[in-house]
């Protein structure tokens, strides 16, 4: 395994479908440990990325590395696949499964976990998000807030069958959407909370502003297929770049309009 000082990596990644270039030639870079939410608006193809980097949909062109490694297949065609970790904007539960068994579904493919263990490790995850005594519960008995953070739990299960050499990628995709300013509040303490125990990197995908300043260290506007700006959470805040003022403030008046989505 070849160590990196960077988590992602992307060289012109490109992505388009029936002849638009939703992603046209795009480079970043993540340093293991950092944390960066990617803002834009809706369509600019923020998901698009999640979905590349956790290895379910390839991209047209260019190219991308996890942990160093050059990504070539879809992950479930990979041998030795990286431990990227993506937490869904609906908690994308299985529900025909217990809570339990949904947290625990990665270590229950490892034949030397005992089912007592899987239970701990469980428990252990569930106790971390605050929840308590739902094992044996169907999600859809749960509210949305507790599937929320059951899904967050499972983002908290470390698959001993991955390399675990790296420290994980966290892909949060709009994780506060639609929810209220005090509810919102409460996810994202558990994004950091759940990124400080897996000790890993972390991509925020958000339109919402405290979600972006509480979760971040960095940002990059996507727009029109292309990376705007980039800067820290700070300069975020000040900057008066047209396209993050346009952003921040709401305003109809800008570079960003509908026809260019
Ligand atoms: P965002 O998350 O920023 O709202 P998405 O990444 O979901 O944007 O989508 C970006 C653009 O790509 C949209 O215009 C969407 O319609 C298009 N798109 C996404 N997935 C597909 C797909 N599988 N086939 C065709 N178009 C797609
Ligand atoms: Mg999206």
């Amino acid at each position: 395994m070849k160590k990196s000082q960077y988590a992602v990596e992307t060289k012109n990644l490109s992505i388009g479908w029936g002849g638009v270039n939703v992603l046209n030639q795009l480079n970043f870079e993540l340093y293991s440990g950092e944390k960066l939410a990617i803002v834009g608006p809706s369509g600019s193809g923020k998901s698009t990325i999640l979905k590349i980097l956790a290895g379910l949909i390839l991209p047209t062109k260019g190219e991308f590395s996890i942990f160093g490694e050059k990504q070539t297949y879809l992950r479930l065609d990979q041998n030795n696949p990286p431990d990227v970790r993506l937490v869904f904007q609906n908690p994308a539960l299985l529900g025909s499964l217990t809570i339990e068994e949904n947290v625990g579904f990665l270590l229950k493919r490892n034949k030397n976990i005992s089912k007592k263990l899987i239970h701990e490790i469980v428990n252990g995850c569930l106790a971390e998000v605050g929840l308590f005594n739902v094992n044996n519960k169907l999600p859809n008995e749960l509210s949305g807030g507790m599937q929320k953070r059951v899904s967050f739990a499972r983002a908290l299960i470390r698959d001993q069958t991955l390399n675990t050499m790296t420290k994980p990628l966290l892909l949060f995709d709009e994780p506060t959407a639609g929810l209220d300013p005090i509810a919102s509040s409460r996810i994202e303490d558990l994004i950091n909370k759940t990124n400080e125990k897996a000790n890993g990197s972390s991509i925020v995908v958000s339109h919402v502003l405290s979600t972006i300043e509480r979760t971040s260290d960095k940002v990059l506007m996507l727009y029109g297929g292309k990376f705007r700006w980039s800067g820290s959470i700070d300069e975020f805040k000040k900057s008066n770049d047209p396209y993050v003022f346009q952003f921040r403030n709401g305003k109809l008046d800008g570079p960003m309009q509908p026809k260019d989505i």
